[in-house]
């Protein structure tokens, strides 16, 4: 089929002086300037109720930048019965109808609403402009044009036929509504989540995280506008469990598509599994989750590159990825070199570039709220005490004023420190070096110390030596980089997405995702 080949949305570079960091400035400026009311979405209304929360800036927690209208179970029942109201029609809706609304936001993303949804991210997220044009800006638009590009693939795909009998595949909407739980930590997920099962015909009601709520306000603005038709989606903010007792309980559940933590996804699916004799249908569970991500460097690296990856693979973002690095295990022939350049990037970046995310020269800014700035800061803590760790770079936290933790680099005596261990989802790596001529050990070590599986990087000038950790990390990522950082996968190029306790693998933006959210008939006709 002949939709518009999908490309990667090229990323702007918001360096000084450029038209896009102008225009940033301004939206950014103007947004801050007004408090937004946010309600809820179900239907073809905007409902609003009189629990209303505010909205906080994490860089600037004292200052409210939106109020937004938090709802209860009888919100969800709304949104459920609103998704199954819209069912019929939207099914019945051509592919092509369904895929041009979503090329339709993809241009809306790219144009009049880039300023908008980056402005949201960099404000309620405390990203920085340029991660947050890779994410609501690319990120969120690739995943909407390639998986349109994809969903073509699916409609094509069909079984042989025969004289006198033709057979077809028709792949139908899953019977039922879809939940969506999404993370705070990229916009464009939070918008591909319900995105991606409404492509395939289905209905959803969509529960962002509550530190994601501003820019969700923006997505779904932009939905509405590509002519999403009403009860689509259906956007809700409610407790988490309350939510989960009306969705789960519900005979119509027909599908999860979720991203967060490894805790959640479990509990949640024990939950369908327990309440499985109430469904129509067997519902889809989808889920990326958490992560403990390696770097594994061989003796062979490089040394500079390898600390521009620690460095960047760990801090982008605060570390506030499932993909980022955040153990690493260096060669003691290299560790004084990769020490030094990494000490040195990283009291530039303390010294020179941390801060608001609204002033366009920091590359680091605030961690996502009150809860987890404690929990990191515990773990800078404990490693200062340890007589197993000790905290060698940054360490530093304060947040009388937005949540700040400086980077962190804490280097382990035990290869099973907690920080070795743990998903800590911050911005603190923590280093083992190992002995250069036991490069088994630290394979082994790489495959032992975590239960998940999401992303791993292998830094090696030795082609044997990167083939052979290939071959023996083979489960421990479901993205594995060969000299690059662990993290900023792109849509259509490295489908993204784990396997152990990471998730269910079912790599966002790609063909594989989409198939789950359709239950294929197949016809048999004679003549
Ligand atoms: N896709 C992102 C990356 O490759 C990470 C997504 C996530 O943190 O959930 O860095």
């Amino acid at each position: 089929y002949n939709v518009p080949k999908a490309t990667n949305e090229p990323v702007k570079s918001y360096a000084p002086g450029t038209p896009e960091r102008a225009e940033l400035k301004a939206m950014i400026e103007q947004m801050r300037s007004e408090v937004i009311e946010i309600p809820m979405y179900i239907g073809a209304d905007e409902v609003k109720t009189e629990d209303v929360r505010n909205f906080t800036s994490p860089h600037d927690h004292q200052r409210v930048i939106g109020k937004y209208h938090f709802g209860d179970k009888s919100h969800v029942e709304q949104a459920i019965n609103a998704a199954l109201g819209a069912k019929e029609m939207w099914a019945e809706l051509s592919w092509e109808h369904r895929a041009s609304i979503f090329l339709k936001a993809a241009d809306l993303a790219a144009g009049p609403y880039r300023a908008k949804l980056n402005a949201a991210t960099v404000l309620g997220q405390s990203k920085t402009a340029f991660q947050a044009e890779i994410d609501s800006a690319c990120e969120f638009i690739d995943f909407l044009r390639f998986n349109v590009q994809y969903m073509t693939g699916i409609y094509k795909e069909q079984p042989e036929s025969s004289p006198g009998i033709w057979n077809r595949l028709e792949q139908r909407p899953l019977e039922g509504f879809i939940f969506a739980l999404t993370p705070f930590n990229f916009t464009a997920i939070a918008g591909n989540l319900p995105a991606a099962p409404a492509m395939m015909g289905n209905t959803v009601v969509w529960k962002p995280s509550d530190d994601q709520i501003y820019s969700a306000n923006v997505l779904m603005q932009l939905f509405k506008e590509a002519g999403l038709p009403d009860g689509v989606i259906n956007l809700v903010y409610s407790d988490g469990p309350e939510a989960g007792e009306v969705i789960f309980n519900h005979p119509e559940f027909a599908g999860l598509h979720f991203t967060g933590s490894t805790g959640v996804f479990q509990h949640l699916w024990k939950t369908i599994g327990e309440n499985i004799s109430k469904y129509k249908s067997y519902p889809r569970i989808v889920g990326e989750t958490g992560g403990k991500d390696y770097i594994l460097a061989h003796k062979s690296a490089d040394a500079k590159a390898l600390a521009t990856a620690i460095v960047r693979g760990s801090f982008e973002f605060q570390g506030q990825k499932c993909s980022a690095a955040s153990r690493v295990y260096v060669p003691r022939n290299l560790w004084a070199e990769v020490e030094g350049y990494v000490k040195a990037d990283i009291e530039d970046i303390i010294s020179n570039r941390m801060g608001s995310p609204e002033d366009f020269k920091n590359f680091f800014s605030a961690v996502i709220n009150e809860r987890s700035f404690d929990k990191i800061a515990g773990y800078i803590d404990r490693a200062k005490e340890s007589d197993k760790a000790a905290v060698i770079a940054g360490g530093g936290y304060d947040k009388s004023k937005g949540y700040f933790v400086e980077p962190t680099v804490i280097k382990a005596e035990d290869p099973f420190y907690e920080s070795m261990k743990e998903e800590i989802f911050g911005p603190v790596v923590t280093v083992y070096v190992y002995d250069e001529e036991y490069f088994d050990e630290a394979i082994y070590l790489v495959n032992e110390t975590s239960p998940y599986a999401l992303t791993g990087a292998i830094f090696s000038q030795d082609r044997y030596a990167i083939d052979y950790a290939a071959k023996k990390l083979v489960n421990t990522a479901g993205n594995f980089y060969i000299n690059d950082k662990p993290t900023g996968a792109v849509v259509g190029q490295q489908p993204f997405g784990g396997g152990r306790g990471s998730g269910t693998n079912d790599k966002a933006g790609s063909m594989l995702n989409l198939l789950r959210w359709v239950s294929p008939r197949t016809i048999k006709e004679t003549f």
